[in-house]
């Protein structure tokens, strides 16, 4: 054996904790319970999200045309 046989060496400085928020959130609207995931980084829940995209797909509804 000699002294310059080459070591394997343990990284140092430990892991890097990931950006996450370890709370846990629930939906910013009054009322509702929806748990956010903590990878969520919203205030609403899917269904509350702000953003709205409305789903009329080049047909506008016409009161009475139905
Ligand atoms: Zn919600």
């Amino acid at each position: 054996m000699s002294d310059t046989t080459l070591k394997g060496r343990r990284i140092q400085g430990g892991v890097r904790p990931s950006k996450t928020i370890e709370m846990t959130r629930i939906c910013a609207d009054s009322g509702c319970v929806t748990k956010l995931s903590k990878y969520n980084r919203r205030e609403f829940c899917f269904a509350h999200a702000p953003v709205k995209f409305p789903r009329v797909r080049g047909r506008i509804p016409i009161d009475g045309a139905i």
